[in-house]
């Protein structure tokens, strides 16, 4: 086992990995380039593989408190006319529900653990080099400070650092032809659980993030890859949503400056096996970023860091504990990868929307076998 490991990148697959290998003994650093340690104000969509790892992390009691967690999901087509109603579950487990939580909630959950936990965060900070000589990986910072650890973890998102310093040759992110909107509101009348809208110019679905917010998505195919000016995101959104009935016109028209509203282009990048050299390794987004079609980057992400802890603890060869990590990862990552980018694809070409429910289906029963 490990004594020390240095973690780049204080988001979910950061934190995670900072607990997990904490909870093992290990002594952890973690460093986050924002000196603030925030994140941008939208709501996230957790599924059955998220919950299940929220749960094996020990903080789905604050995520159900804080968030929202139920099951079953209602579908409607366009003019707002109720078209299924997938019935919820009784007393359902972690990996049958579904739900929706703040993101800057969910970070709140995480950074108090971790800072509970007395692992060193330290704000403001980008490794500069780092050099592993076989016993240790000796790092640099960019405040001139420097450390030596057993283990270093990329955790630093889709973006990467560290992944472009191991792997200089790996391909970078990929724009895929949508972007995603959203925005947070008060929650509608009735509004009880998932709810997705069929057949319309757009993708739109909304999930409730609390008791009483919730938030909206909508995926616009957007191939020519246009930026938005701050000013101009409510307005755009609002022109997406027109088409629809429901509770959306009232939600369209609460929809303000005042209103938490986003859009951020598509990205996917899957780093090729092995993720680790020598005793580094990329997890999370570093490793896997996949668009939100099947929205369980946040539980991939949690997963990445409990397996490596798992694996480092039982053995003190960090090449083996490394490949034993990759062998369990590699396959959940192509599918998940692979398969949402395949449905944004379909999406995109106007194909079959049965094809596409198919494979987001096929696609989560087989995540939800254990990881
Ligand atoms: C539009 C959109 C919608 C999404 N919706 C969902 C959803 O509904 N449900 C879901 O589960 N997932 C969703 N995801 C995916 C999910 O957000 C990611 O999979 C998840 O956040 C990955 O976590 P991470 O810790 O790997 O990376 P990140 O969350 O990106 O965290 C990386 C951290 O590293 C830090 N960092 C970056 N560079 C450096 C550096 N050089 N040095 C030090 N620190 C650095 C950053 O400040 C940040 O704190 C969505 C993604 C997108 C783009």
């Amino acid at each position: 086992m490990i004594g020390s490991a240095l973690i780049v990148g204080g988001g979910i697959a950061g934190m995670t990995s900072a607990l997990a290998l904490s909870a093992k003994g290990v002594g952890v650093t973690l460093v986050d380039a924002d000196p603030n340690w925030r994140v941008y104000g939208a709501g996230i969509s957790i599924t059955g593989i998220s919950l299940r790892a929220f749960d094996d992390l020990g903080i789905l009691d604050e995520v159900r408190a804080r968030g929202h967690v139920g099951s079953g999901m209602r579908g409607r087509s366009v003019d707002g006319t109720v078209i299924f109603q997938a019935p919820a579950h009784e007393n359902p487990k972690p990996i049958q529900s579904g739900g929706g939580i703040m993101r800057p909630v969910l970070h709140d959950i995480l950074s108090a653990r971790v800072r509970e936990t007395g692992i060193t965060v330290r704000l403001g900070l980008k490794v500069s080099s780092f050099a592993d000589d076989g016993a240790g990986v000796d790092v640099t910072f960019d405040d001139g400070s420097s450390g030596r650890y057993d283990l270093l973890v990329g955790a630093d998102g889709i973006f990467s650092q560290i992944r472009g310093t191991l792997f200089p040759e790996a391909p970078k992110p990929r724009f895929t032809g949508q972007g995603c909107w959203r925005a947070v509101a008060p929650r509608p009348e009735g509004m009880t659980g998932t709810e997705m809208f069929f057949g319309g110019p757009v993708k739109l679905g909304f999930n409730p993030v609390s008791a009483t917010h919730m938030y909206l998505f909508v995926l616009e195919h957007v191939l020519d890859n246009p930026r938005y000016a701050d000013d101009q995101l409510v307005d755009h959104l609002k022109g997406l949503l027109a088409p629809f009935g429901a509770y959306v016109p009232e939600v369209r028209a609460g929809l303000g400056p005042h209103s938490l509203v986003n859009y951020r282009p598509l990205e996917w990048q899957l780093l090729a096996a092995p993720w680790h050299k020598g005793r580094a390794v990329v997890i999370g987004d570093a490793a896997h970023a996949t668009t939100p079609h099947m929205a369980s980057g946040a539980g991939m992400a949690v997963e990445d860091g409990l397996v490596l802890a798992d694996e480092m603890a039982k053995t003190d060869d960090v090449s083996s504990a490394l490949a034993a990590f990759m062998a369990r990862r590699q396959e959940r990552a192509r599918l998940i990868v692979e398969n949402s980018v395949r449905i944004g694809e379909i999406e995109m070409s106007g194909g079959d929307q049965v094809e596409a429910n198919k494979m987001l289906g096929g696609t989560l029963s087989r995540l939800a076998e254990p990881y």
